[in-house]
């Protein structure tokens, strides 16, 4: 039968509370943030391997390594042992949010800024090398694959990621366009080889009513929308879905507890791709012929009102019980 590639993509990083003093409280942030530990139990990258591979699932980790230069490579190292042992794969995720904390300046004049956007095509390249040479002195000495922190990509980023030797670019995500995506629209939005030579494999969105865009990202839909929108691109033919989750997505907004809500749509999900191997194949950039696709010619993955409404309750739900303290108990 033929079989729909599905990339579950999880970008692991540490994403300190408070940006002003992030060395503060690292430990207790990298805990929270990586490996979702809270007094109620951890839901981080230990919990979703083991679901992974309780599932026979893969999974695609773009770890996040420039912290490692603020704050030593121990943490790192841990992060990309667990991956590879779990036999997961290690993609490359910069955030160059931690620039300004180096031991060592990574850029001439000590250049720094929030997005990657913000720095030239060569400053970008510069970035990407010191992040694949970070995560090689780990272990994790395969990186084909790139993805922008908070998809703040434009063109250079793409011509960077070329240069540097990379195949696959996941930056995109139209709902970021326009925002902190300055990725030019002449790029498919469903994947294809850009003009730069890297292929664009962007965060698979969905139209959740019309004229809107939503992610395919765990903690953004809920399980009936993500098994819908999976159907509907298995039936309408296409070749390849990139889902979007994150290390601490599990959590709470204010990653205090585990989310119930998210804790189960993760499991949900895993369980559903399990139960549809036959047509849905988890596979990991490694596996992907770096071949032009285009996929133009199909339509929009549209949900419809009713599973809109549906996990707007979901949403309030989580809103008033699980960040409200309702549940606190
Ligand atoms: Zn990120």
């Amino acid at each position: 039968m033929r079989r729909l590639d599905v990339l579950l993509t999880i970008d692991v990083e540490t994403w300190p509370r408070n940006w002003k003093q992030p060395l503060a409280n690292f430990q207790e942030d990298h805990e929270r943030c990586v490996w979702g530990r809270t007094p109620h139990g951890e839901y981080g990258l230990d919990w979703q391997l083991q679901v992974l591979a309780r599932h026979g699932l893969r999974g695609v980790f773009f770890v996040e390594p420039l912290f490692a230069g603020a704050v030593g490579m121990e943490p790192l190292q841990r992060m990309v042992a667990a991956i590879i042992a779990a036999n997961q794969e290690v993609q490359l995720h910069l955030h160059s949010e931690w620039l300004p904390w180096q031991h060592q300046p990574l850029l001439a004049e000590g250049r720094q800024g929030g997005r990657l956007h913000h720095f030239t095509q060569t400053e970008q390249r510069q970035l990407m090398d010191v992040g694949r040479s970070l995560l090689a002195e780990c272990g994790a000495n395969k990186i084909v694959a790139f993805r922008a922190g908070s998809f703040g990509a434009n063109q250079d980023t793409l011509l960077a990621a070329t240069q540097a030797g990379l195949s696959f670019d996941s930056s995109d995500n139209l709902c970021y366009r326009g925002g902190n995506c300055l990725i030019e629209e002449t790029v498919d939005w469903q994947g294809s080889t850009t003009a730069a030579g890297v292929v664009e494999m962007p965060v698979t969105c969905f139209m959740d009513r019309p004229g809107h865009w939503r992610p395919l990202q765990v903690t953004a839909c809920s399980l009936s929308e993500m098994r819908a929108m999976l159907e509907q691109a298995w039936q309408q033919g296409w070749q390849r879905v990139v889902l979007l989750s994150h290390s601490f997505e599990c959590l709470n907004r204010q990653r205090s507890r585990p989310d119930p809500v998210v804790v189960n749509r993760f499991l949900g999900l895993c369980e559903f791709l399990e139960q549809e191997k036959d047509r849905f194949r988890t596979i990991g950039f490694d596996q992907l012929a770096d071949q032009v696709w285009s996929a133009t010619t199909l339509q929009p993955l549209q949900s419809n009102l009713l599973r809109t409404f549906n996990r707007h309750l979901q949403q309030l739900f989580r809103s008033c019980w699980v960040d409200g303290g309702l549940g606190r108990g």
